[in-house]
């Protein structure tokens, strides 16, 4: 496919899933501006990311640390992309991640809570994160269950004033499990929402974001409150080799 083609294409994608986007929020009463779309690149390319961006994508994830620096370096030469960090991240790649990335969706324990917050006062910079639960309960998935969130919470909150700037608590982020069937992976946002709530009214802070819907399922996550979406495979649909 020759790289007009491919802007085209990816072009179309992007139309394609902002109206559907806005649809299912205007179908749960929210507003579009309510629902981020995090472009998901971790498929392709340094030179197709930034034909995902050109067309109008201006918040992009990455699932891997060193994905994410490298593409947000080889792509500096566009002015203000959004890079959020959405997969696991071990400690030691916390320092250079957030030279390039200032939202960190999967936060999964108060030990990596803590470094980050280490390494945003060394650089003097804010980073907000979101502590990722594991709502669907596999082994197999990362995230924090009700009481580690609350103890990662309650630990926050008794940080020095320093380590509460650095660090802006967001929210929540989820990935329904695998397999699950669209009323399944409702329940389970369901789920994150309410814990959220109840985090909410416990802590006293306003926790207002919601990262939760993957290509598959972010109608029934945008039906359930979720204030990102994070899209991978369907912005790259007719580009990624079959
Ligand atoms: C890959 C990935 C996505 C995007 O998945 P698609 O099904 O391709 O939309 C979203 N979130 C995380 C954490 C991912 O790793």
């Amino acid at each position: 496919m020759d790289d007009t083609k491919k802007q085209q294409r990816i072009a179309e994608n992007w139309a394609r899933v902002s109206e559907s986007v806005a649809t299912s929020a205007a179908q749960a009463s929210r507003n579009f501006d309510d629902v981020k779309v995090i472009g998901v690149t971790k498929y392709v390319d340094a030179a197709t990311t930034a034909m995902l961006f050109d067309a109008g994508c201006a918040s992009l994830g990455e699932s891997r640390p060193q994905l994410l620096w490298q593409k947000a370096e080889s792509t500096s030469h566009l002015n203000d992309v959004d890079w959020h960090m959405i997969g696991h991240v071990q400690r030691n790649k916390i320092r250079r991640l957030i030279r390039h990335c200032r939202t960190i969706h999967s936060v999964d324990s108060a030990r990596l809570l803590e470094k980050i917050r280490d390494e945003a006062i060394q650089a003097s910079v804010q980073v907000s994160v979101l502590l990722e639960v594991n709502v669907s309960g596999e082994a197999s998935k990362t995230g924090m269950d009700a009481l580690q969130l609350r103890e990662a919470i309650d630990d926050y909150l008794q940080w020095p004033d320093a380590g509460r700037l650095a660090i802006s608590l967001r929210g929540l982020m989820a990935m329904a499990g695998r397999g699950t069937n669209d009323g399944e992976a409702r329940e389970q946002f369901s789920e994150v929402r309410e814990l959220r709530d109840k985090l909410v009214s416990h802590s006293g802070l306003s926790l207002p974001e919601l990262s939760m819907g993957m290509s598959g399922d972010y109608a029934a996550a945008i039906s359930q409150g979720s204030t990102m979406v994070r899209i991978g495979s369907a912005l790259f649909d007719g580009v990624l080799p079959q």
